[in-house]
């Protein structure tokens, strides 16, 4: 990808690693720039669209100029949670630009997957419970506490996923 100019300060700006693929920071102000698609997966569609049809409708010429193309910006108002946010997008790079904490005033989508290693875990679980449920019907007595147990762990490793 070219060079990505802080449509503010002018300098370039830095990919920041984030759980559905980069967005770019400027060291200097700490604006952020970030694509639609990763938006999508990081704000979730809704909002996002949103976004998108604010700026569609009633959005005005920026001064600032698109991190990419250089093209104005256009500017937006989202209200969120009785504070006005103003936004910037280019809808030609599909791209929109977050002063400082903009970013952050929005909720990120919560992560549908459990981790590998809790679904591993699960995963042992249902083996055990399994094999628990085999010999309780020879031992039910003994067999009923021990699955008890493990429904719990269950229950405990679902609860306790961030
Ligand atoms: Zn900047
Ligand atoms: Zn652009």
């Amino acid at each position: 990808m070219a060079l990505l100019i802080c449509p503010i300060c002018e300098v370039s700006l830095s990919p920041l690693r984030i759980q559905h693929g980069n967005i770019w920071q400027c060291p200097t102000c700490n604006g952020v720039m970030a694509n639609i698609a990763v938006l999508r997966k990081y704000l979730g569609n809704s909002v996002v669209k949103s976004f998108w049809q604010k700026a569609t409708a009633e959005s005005t010429t920026a001064e600032t100029k698109c991190p990419s193309c250089r093209h104005s910006l256009r500017s937006f108002e989202i209200h969120k949670d009785e504070q006005t946010i103003t936004l910037d997008i280019c809808r030609r790079c599909h791209l929109l630009w977050f002063d400082k904490g903009e970013l952050d005033a929005f909720p990120k989508v919560k992560t549908e997957e459990l981790s590998p290693q809790t679904r591993q875990e699960l995963a042992l679980l249902k083996i055990e419970y399994d094999k628990q449920l085999q010999e309780e019907l020879t031992h039910s007595a003994m067999a009923f506490n021990n699955i008890t147990d493990i429904i719990t762990s269950i229950i405990r490793l679902i609860v306790t996923f961030p």
